[in-house]
């Protein structure tokens, strides 16, 4: 008996396809994809077995089981043999107790799940080692792929590179000019991917490189592609195992391209279907009021579901007018009681710095999660005692040109309130000694 999984329409017009075929949409009705699993077979082991399994597995070094992706390989892409996976250990990454942010905005019970803790910096990881190693075994079984490609905003195009650059598979990477930050550009370009900077924004970008892979036979590494959502399912499912298979009142995450969202409620999916759980946290997903067309879709009851045109905004890596996955991202809120929250750019500049200040060190999309979190507090949506959850999506090194710009007030439309600048002083004991008191006076 083995475990199976395959491509379907989200429209259930019953367009299915193999793992191993090239294809992003139905052919049929042109909707995305999802990948769906023979659950029947999932369920032939217990919950209890799927909980034991998963904890045995984790983090430990039995290649590849001990990736907190590949240690839920029957969930996550069971047609893969072993020797085709790229894996970089992602996954099993920090889930600690924020005791006094949480303090701060009147929370008992806030933890932050750092997945910027992770190879590349940030969550996309997760999706890319799925992606990478499919195409492996494509090329393994003699399919024809000169390369993959991808548009991004900055993280998805480093994650591609280190895993294509891992398996000695070609990368091109569609990049908006000016911006994505220093931290994200350099990666491709060490990793060596071909890294094209297109005047335009990702929206743009991403035009472009659909009709690339559509007529160049280039493999496509978009989360339009369901394979990545597969992966990205794991951070629901690790999230619930870090809190003893509890599961947490409210997770709250930030949205682009909604394809994570989308990936964390289908772990949650997942794990009822097992009957691993026996209930839903709600969902709160984070726009930037600049890149916000998710937001105007929910306070229409998502009946309106327009792309808009982003304008810029420090939450770089969210700037998306035109979001690949907003209906699965709407399927997956209905069913999780959720909300969504904007943050406009000098809400995500402090609310970043107010939580540096607690020992975080978060980057601008975290900020905006921070800010929706907040706001929910503040109108008593979210209780003081609810257990909450919050995705943090990257490292905050990758941002650190943002973190420079706010302490050093040049963030336009941004006041920043938690100011703290390097004292420049002479090297004398007193001027060094009156610096120190002068600051620990003010404590
Ligand atoms: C990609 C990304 C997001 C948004 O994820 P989507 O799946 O596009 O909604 C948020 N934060 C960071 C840091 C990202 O790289
Ligand atoms: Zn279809």
């Amino acid at each position: 008996m083995e475990y199976k999984a395959w491509f379907q329409c989200i429209n259930n017009c019953d367009e299915k396809y193999e793992l191993n075929e090239i294809v992003y949409r139905c052919r049929k009705c042109d909707n995305l994809l999802e990948v769906r699993h023979d659950i029947d077979k999932l369920k032939t082991s217990s919950p209890d077995e799927w909980k034991k399994r998963f904890e045995d597995r984790y983090r430990k070094s039995e290649w590849p089981y001990g990736s907190g992706v590949w240690g839920k390989k029957e969930i996550v892409c069971p047609n893969i043999d072993n020797k085709n996976i790229v894996s970089l250990y992602e996954g099993g990454t920090n889930l600690f107790w924020a005791e006094r942010y949480g303090n701060e905005i009147g929370l008992e019970d806030l933890w932050i799940k750092q997945c910027g803790d992770s190879h590349s910096g940030s969550f996309k990881d997760l999706g890319m080692t799925v992606l990478v190693s499919m195409v492996k075994q494509m090329i393994s079984e003699g399919k024809q792929i000169p390369a993959v490609a991808c548009a991004s905003t900055g993280d998805t195009s480093a994650a591609l590179s280190a895993y294509c650059a891992a398996a000695g598979i070609p990368a091109i990477v569609f990049l908006p000019k000016d911006k994505v930050s220093n931290a994200q550009l350099i990666q491709p370009i060490s990793n060596g991917a071909l890294t094209l900077s297109i005047d335009t924004d990702f929206d743009g970008c991403m035009e472009i490189v659909r009709d690339i892979c559509k007529n160049d036979n280039i493999y496509l590494a978009n989360s339009m592609n369901s394979l990545r959502i597969e992966g990205q399912k794991t951070l629901g499912v690790e999230i619930v195992q870090q809190c003893d298979w509890e599961v947490p009142d409210v997770i709250v995450i930030p949205g682009g391209n909604l394809g994570n969202v989308s990936a964390l409620g289908n772990g949650f999916i997942m794990m009822k279907e097992l009957g691993i759980i026996d209930k839903f946290p709600k969902i709160v997903c984070a726009q930037s009021a600049n890149a916000n067309p998710l937001y105007r879709s929910y306070l229409s009851g998502f009946k309106e579901r327009e792309p808009i045109q982003a304008k810029k905004t420090i939450a770089s890596a969210i700037q998306i007018g035109n979001p690949v996955s907003i209906n699965k991202a709407i399927k997956v809120l209905e069913l999780f009681d959720g909300i969504v929250e904007q943050a406009t750019e000098d809400e995500i500049a402090n609310a970043s710095a107010k939580a540096d200040n607690t020992g975080l060190f978060c980057c601008p999309h975290t900020g905006v999660a921070m800010v929706a979190l907040s706001k929910l507090v503040d109108k008593k949506i979210i209780k003081s005692s609810d257990k909450v959850v919050v995705i943090s999506t990257a490292h905050g090194l990758k941002f650190s040109d943002f973190k420079i710009r706010y302490h050093e007030d040049k963030i336009e439309g941004v006041t920043p309130k938690y100011r703290n600048l390097p004292v420049e002083l002479e090297p004398k004991y007193e001027s060094v000694k009156s610096a120190i008191f002068q600051r620990l006076d003010k404590l």
